[in-house]
């Protein structure tokens, strides 16, 4: 149990301190990083104080660990998934001052009935950018699914899908989650082969992005370019990229956060996988203090061992 809590720390604080340090090269093509960052960019207090970025105190996050509480304290309240929950924790966050929130997001949680029908909503809006619109809103903070003990696949669905519809943006919350899943509560990770089956159980253009992130060189995967930097699956692909290539967590953070593009979304999604396949203890504490909100994240662990304590008592 104590390797378990662990993990599921690992996690949370992973996906944290990839957006809030991503924050910092989020946008940015690897010209502008060079020129922001000549000595490179490592810690919180390195981050380049223009008009997007000094709206956040160094060492806050972003959105994507915003609307991963939003998940987790419904979780907690209501000590399993509630969908209902869920969307109206979306809805009260978008309707306060929601920083950074991308478009879809946006469009879906401003539309009047979207608490008691997110679905139909999140669909409407789907179909409205021609069945074409897969950003990596959802992606950004299935996270704290893969820390659920059980009905993992059920639950990346449905809460994907109550933002994001399309197949691409639920296949690539589905490999997330079950990647964590597997590497808290089994110690080991999924194969390639386990990847692929599930892609191809939701979207076969998952598939060209898998095999982008075997390349051991980072910038293959062309994080940086300005046109697809939002898609789901370019975010996918920096994600398993450091499932398979980093060494150790800092080391993946630092690789992903230098190579631009949406770097906090592609650094918490990255991270928090490194949490859970590196461990708590393994991530450098100077990244675990630096974090303004910590005890938000602190308060989120408890609520989930609570939950999973409680069902093994059952
Ligand atoms: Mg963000």
């Amino acid at each position: 149990m104590t390797n378990i809590i662990d993990k599921i720390k690992g996690t949370i604080y992973g996906q944290a301190i990839g957006d809030a340090l991503g924050l910092g090269t989020e946008g940015m093509t690897e010209e502008e990083i060079s020129q922001k960052y000549p000595n490179g960019i490592t810690h919180y207090s390195d981050i380049f104080q223009d008009r997007h970025r000094r709206r956040w105190k160094i060492g806050d996050w972003t959105d994507d660990t915003d609307m991963m509480l939003c998940i987790a304290n419904a979780v907690i309240k209501d000590k399993g998934v509630n969908l209902t929950t869920i969307a109206q924790n979306f809805k009260d966050w978008a309707m306060g001052e929601p920083m950074g929130i991308g478009q879809t997001t946006y469009k879906v949680l401003n539309l009047a009935d979207y608490v008691e029908k997110p679905f139909d909503v999140s669909k409407l809006i789907w179909e409205m950018s021609y069945r074409k619109g897969a950003a990596n809103g959802a992606l950004m903070r299935t996270s704290i699914v893969g820390t659920f003990p059980k009905a993992v696949e059920e639950c990346a669905v449905n809460i994907c899908k109550l933002t994001h519809y399309d197949p691409r943006c639920v296949g690539s919350c589905v490999i997330v989650s079950e990647l964590i899943h597997s590497l808290i509560y089994k110690d080991f990770g999924l194969s390639y082969h386990d990847i692929f089956d599930i892609a191809m159980k939701y979207d076969k253009r998952i598939i060209g992005f898998i095999d982008l992130s075997l390349s051991p060189d980072i910038r293959t995967l062309e994080l940086q370019d300005q046109k697809s930097m939002g898609y789901t699956l370019k975010c996918l692909s920096a994600a398993l990229w450091a499932y398979w290539h980093a060494r150790s967590f800092e080391d993946g953070l630092l690789a992903i956060v230098r190579a631009g593009g949406d770097a906090d979304t592609n650094a918490a999604v990255a991270c928090a996988i490194l949490g859970a396949k590196f461990g708590y203890d393994a991530i450098p504490e100077e990244y675990k203090e630096g974090l303004i909100y910590r005890k938000e994240l602190d308060q989120v662990i408890t609520g989930v061992a609570n939950i999973i304590n409680a069902q093994a008592n059952l």
